[in-house]
C-alpha cells in the first residue's frame, strides 16, 4: 500500500478562478513526492502543474513525521471500513453484485474531513425544514406541477401517472419525504448555494454516517498529532433518522387503517385502497428506483409505478413530491414571486432565495447568448438524475447552437445554471487501499426528514448530512459512478 505524503487539506488552498488561464507551476511544498500511486490520467497533477485556472497553493510543511502518520492513517481507514461495513461492490470483481458478501471493497473516501465554515453549516441546516415545508405546498398544487412544460419523454409519463391522479382528486394524507439539499459554497460570491433538491431516492445516508464516524475515529487517534479535533466534526445519524422517519410512517398508517381491509387478491388493490402483495397489506412503499428512464424497461414497470400510485399505501416518494425535485421546477421555483404562491413566511422566503444559484428555462434567448459565448460560466441540465448527465464547456456551446437551430421542443427538456466555483483544496483520497492527493471541491448535502398526517407535522428535521468531494478537474460528482469519494465535514471558526 502507497501512502499519502503530504497532507495540504488542513494547511493552504487553491482557488479556482472563473476564468481558465495558463498552467501555473504549484511550489515545491504542494507537489508530490514519488511513489505515489495515482488513477490514470491524472498525470498533471503528478507533474506539478496545476490544471488551467488554478492559482498556485502556498507551500505548506508536509513533515516527515505527517508524512508517516498518513501512511498508517490509510491502513487504519481500509481496515475500519472492512469492519464496519463501509463498504461498496468491487467493480473489479466479476461475482461482486451476484454472490451475497463476495467482491466487495472499502468506500473510496477522503482520508480527512473536509474544511467547511460553521456559518454555512448553520445556514444549510436552518434550510433543511424550510425546503421540506416547501416540497409538501408545492406537491399540492397539482395545476403547477401540470403546467411546467416538461417535454422529455421520461417526465412527460411521470406528468402522466401525476394527471391520472388529479383526475380521481387523489389525495395523500400521510405524507413522507427522505430528502437531501445539495450546496456548494461560491467563491466568487462567498455563499451556500443549493446544487439540487434530491426527492426521490436519496442515496448515502447510511455510508454518509459511517464516513463521519471513520473520520472522528481517525481523528480521536491521530488528531493531536495533525492538530485536527475530532469534536469538529458534526455527528451524522443520517441512517437512524431515515430509518425512524420511515417506522413513523408506518405507524400512522396503520393507525389510521381502523378495520383491517380484507386481501382480496395477490398485488391488487382492495376496495379500501390497500395495496397487496405477498398476502401483506404495504405500508410504505420506498422506492429505492423509478428516477431512471432505464428503471422502466417495460410498460411493466410503468403499470406496478400507477398501481403502487393508485394505492392508499404511503409512497416516499409520492408521484408528485418526485415531480417537484424535478430540474425545471428547481428552476421556476427560482422565478421572481413563485416562491411566495407556496409559502408565507417572508424570512424563510429570502432564506430560501438567498441559496438559488442563477436558473433559466431555455426560452431567455439572452441568457443562451451568453451562455453560448462563455459556456464555462454556465452548466446545462437535461431533466435527468442519478449523475453523469449535465454537459459543459464546448459541449455545452455546442448543445445550445443545435438546439437553438432546431427550435422545437427540446429546448424546454434542459435549465441552464449558474455555474458554482467552490474553492479547491489537496485532497488524500483512498480509492481501492490506494491513497493519492488531487486538488478536489466539495458538495455538502444535508439530509431532510418530513413526515405530515393531515395538518400535523410529525417530522420536519435536518437528517444528518453527506459530504462528496470530487476531483476538481471532472465536472460531475457522483461516488457510485466513480467521480467522488464520500467525506465528512469539518467545522471550521471562518
Ligand atoms: P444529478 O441529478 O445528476 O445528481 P446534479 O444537479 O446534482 O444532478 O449535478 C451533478 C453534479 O454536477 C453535482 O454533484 C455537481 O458536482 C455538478 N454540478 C451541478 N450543478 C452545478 C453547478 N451549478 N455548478 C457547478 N457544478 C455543478
Ligand atoms: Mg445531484
Amino acid at each position: 500500500m502507497s501512502s499519502c505524503l503530504s497532507h495540504c487539506r488542513h494547511h493552504h488552498q487553491v482557488r479556482l478562478h472563473r476564468r481558465a488561464g495558463p498552467d501555473r507551476p504549484l511550489p515545491a511544498a504542494a507537489s508530490f513526492a514519488p511513489p505515489l500511486r495515482r488513477r490514470a490520467g491524472r498525470a498533471h497533477v503528478m507533474s506539478a502543474e496545476a490544471p488551467p485556472g488554478v492559482a498556485p497553493a502556498e507551500p505548506g510543511p508536509g513533515t516527515a513525521t505527517q508524512a508517516a502518520v498518513l501512511s498508517e492513517m490509510v491502513e487504519d481507514a481500509a481496515v475500519w471500513c472492512a469492519v464496519h461495513g463501509l463498504v461498496v461492490g468491487d467493480r473489479d470483481n466479476t461475482r461482486s453484485g451476484t454472490v451475497p458478501g463476495v467482491g466487495l471493497v472499502h468506500a473510496p473516501v477522503s482520508l480527512l474531513p473536509a474544511r467547511f465554515p460553521t456559518s454555512f453549516w448553520k445556514q444549510a441546516l436552518e434550510l433543511a425544514p424550510l425546503f421540506n415545508e416547501l416540497v409538501d405546498r408545492v406537491s399540492l398544487d397539482g395545476e403547477f406541477l401540470q403546467e411546467t412544460k416538461q417535454v422529455d419523454d421520461f417526465t412527460a409519463r411521470l406528468l402522466e401517472i401525476h394527471e391520472k391522479m388529479m383526475a380521481i382528486d387523489k389525495k395523500e394524507d400521510i405524507r413522507l419525504g427522505l430528502h437531501r439539499s445539495d450546496y456548494m459554497l461560491d467563491s466568487e460570491t462567498n455563499s451556500l448555494l443549493q446544487i439540487e433538491l434530491n426527492t426521490v431516492s436519496t442515496s448515502f445516508p447510511g455510508l454518509g454516517s459511517l464516513v463521519s464516524e471513520l473520520h472522528r475515529n481517525l481523528l480521536i487517534q491521530y488528531g493531536k498529532v495533525l492538530g485536527l479535533d475530532s469534536e469538529r466534526i458534526p455527528r451524522n445519524w443520517a441512517a437512524s433518522q431515515f430509518a425512524d422517519a420511515l417506522a413513523r410512517a408506518w405507524s400512522e398508517y396503520n393507525n389510521d387503517r381502523k378495520t383491517l381491509a380484507q386481501v382480496e387478491a395477490e398485488g391488487k388493490i382492495n376496495p379500501d385502497g390497500t395495496l397487496v402483495v405477498d398476502g401483506r397489506i404495504v405500508s410504505v412503499v420506498y422506492f429505492r428506483a423509478g428516477y431512471s428512464p432505464n428503471d422502466y424497461p417495460s410498460e411493466a414497470e410503468w403499470k406496478a409505478r400507477l398501481l403502487m400510485e393508485e394505492s392508499s399505501a404511503i409512497k416516499c416518494p409520492s408521484i408528485s413530491y418526485h415531480l417537484v425535485g424535478t430540474k425545471k421546477i428547481q428552476q421556476e421555483l427560482a422565478k421572481p414571486n413563485v416562491l411566495e404562491r407556496f409559502l408565507d413566511n417572508k424570512e424563510d422566503i429570502a432564506k430560501l432565495r438567498k441559496s438559488f444559484a442563477g436558473l433559466w428555462s431555455l426560452d431567455n434567448e439572452e441568457i443562451v447568448k451568453s451562455a453560448i459565448e462563455k459556456p464555462d460560466l454556465f452548466v446545462l441540465k437535461p431533466q435527468r438524475e442519478g449523475g453523469g448527465n449535465n454537459i459543459y464547456g464546448h459541449d455545452l456551446r455546442d448543445t445550445l447552437v443545435k438546439l437553438q437551430k432546431e427550435q422545437g421542443e427540446s429546448l424546454a427538456a434542459y435549465i441552464l445554471m449558474q455555474r458554482i466555483f467552490p474553492k479547491a483544496s489537496l485532497t488524500p483520497l483512498v480509492r481501492g487501499g490506494v491513497c493519492f492527493e488531487d486538488l478536489t471541491i466539495s458538495e455538502l448535502g444535508i439530509y431532510g426528514g418530513y413526515l405530515r398526517n393531515k395538518d400535523k407535522v410529525i417530522v420536519n428535521n435536518p437528517s444528518g448530512y453527506l459530504m462528496r468531494t470530487k476531483v476538481s478537474s471532472s465536472n460531475e460528482g457522483g461516488v457510485a459512478t466513480g467521480f467522488a469519494v464520500l467525506d465528512s465535514v469539518y467545522l471550521t471558526d471562518e
